[in-house]
């Protein structure tokens, strides 16, 4: 196999044949293993990112890998032009652990929410009739779904959007955690469906005022319109329960999941809803060639199962109110830091400067010096979010690399 033989050889690599589309930290890491990740001349950190709550269950989990090779070995892909005898298994799984009718398997979180934009369109308009070509989806300022070109067009990120147009129309934007927005758009009989995340986790983790999920869920009963909760980033136990809408005893009509629901060892993703929902869609409307393969659907089990076994959520909710309160104390010490916010181990650090200054990125330069790694999102928000498999220990220690970095 060809080998890099640097950090610089691989950057510079990334940098002359790949696209430029990231930035990112100038870390190359080669080996992962629960919360840890080496880079190539060996030195560990702590991963505070998770890919994005991808590795909720830990870089390569073995019991995940396990059922990842027994299948590849098996069958890897068939195309849903045929039956395979996983995914159907891994369909109930689903069902059963998040309590709904019907599942729909996809690779991508995107594709995900691309699907749930069609099932709640097809559903306006075959159930609540609306007028063909009319029906809207209100999502919120702030948001992030994910990439395509429909998805950006409810975006309200000019990084996201800028140079990317014509947008798909259909999508009204309102104000995030704001009840009344919410009850004001969905009285327009056209609206479809309110696609929201019970956390803007990319955002900065925006946590909202606790009873807006309960009056979201209460509007959209009220108008006949389908609750679209992308728990892409919130669910399988980041916040201290198996979805962030559990907190406030949410039903989402349309449960939007992907990232954790492979440990992050391939892309999986989907689309949970009960048959008048799910139904809508005929043979032939939608697919994709990967999405519900054998290989995602032996990990997607295996990868839940991990999370049910080893009490991953209550691991999140009791280590997120120690990570919390010690961040609060080191924002007691400084006015470096302005606030700390979040919910079980998804936090985030607001930096007192402002989005546009680089003092976050070299704080996590600084980090990463001290063997955390962490990336700031949008500027002056640093989100912290560990493996939940991080013991109290590794935490305490984690928020001493924290503490030591900002003080200096
Ligand atoms: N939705 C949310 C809430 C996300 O956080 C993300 C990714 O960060 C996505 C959707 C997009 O997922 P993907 O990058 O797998 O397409």
């Amino acid at each position: 196999m060809v080998e890099v033989h640097s950090a610089q050889e691989a950057i510079a690599l990334e940098e002359k044949y790949g696209a430029h589309n990231y930035h990112p930290l100038p870390v190359v890491l080669n080996r992962g293993e629960g919360v840890f990740l080496w880079d190539v001349e060996g030195k560990r950190y702590y991963d505070f990112l998770s890919a994005y709550s991808a590795v909720n269950q830990g870089h390569c989990h073995p019991r995940i890998i396990r059922a990842l090779t027994e299948q590849a070995k098996e069958l890897t892909l068939t195309s849903r032009a045929f039956y395979n005898d996983k995914l159907g298994l891994a369909e109930r799984y689903v069902c059963e652990t998040f309590g709904y009718q019907k599942a729909l398997f996809m690779n991508s979180g995107a594709e995900a929410n691309e699907t749930a934009i069609k099932l709640a369109r097809k559903w306006g308009y075959t159930k609540k009739g609306i007028p063909e070509n009319k029906a809207i989806i209100v999502a919120a300022k702030k948001n992030f779904h994910g990439r395509t070109t429909t998805i950006i067009s409810a975006s309200t990120d000019p990084t996201a959007r800028s140079g990317f147009g014509p947008f798909m129309p259909g999508f009204e934007i309102i104000d995030y955690d704001d009840v009344a927005a919410i009850n004001k758009a969905l009285a327009n009989p056209n609206v479809c469906g309110l696609w929201i995340e019970p956390i803007q986790g990319e955002a900065g983790v925006y946590v909202p005022q606790e009873g807006y999920l309960k009056a979201a869920e209460a509007a959209c009963r009220k108008n006949n319109v389908l609750l679209m909760m992308d728990e892409i980033q919130t669910g399988i136990a980041r916040t201290g329960k198996m979805l962030a809408s559990d907190h406030e005893g949410v039903r989402p009509d349309m449960l939007i999941l992907g990232k954790a629901l492979s440990g992050g060892v391939l892309p999986v993703s989907c689309v949970l809803a009960d048959d008048a929902v799910m139904l809508v869609i005929k043979p032939g409307e939608h697919g994709s060639t990967f999405g519900g393969n054998p290989l995602a659907a032996a990990v997607c089990m295996e990868a839940l199962q991990v999370v049910k076994d080893e009490g991953l959520a209550n691991r999140a909710d009791k280590l997120g109110v120690l990570f919390r309160s010690r961040m609060n104390a080191l924002k007691a010490k400084t006015n470096k830091v302005t606030l700390v916010r979040g919910k079980g181990l998804l936090n985030a650090i607001v930096i007192n400067d402002s989005p546009e200054s680089d003092t976050a990125w070299n704080l996590c330069m600084t980090f990463a010096q001290n063997g955390l790694l962490a990336k700031p999102t949008h500027g002056n928000i640093i989100r912290l979010a560990p493996p939940l498999v991080i013991t109290e220990e590794q935490i305490h220690e984690c928020c001493d690399i924290i503490e030591k970095s900002v003080l200096g």
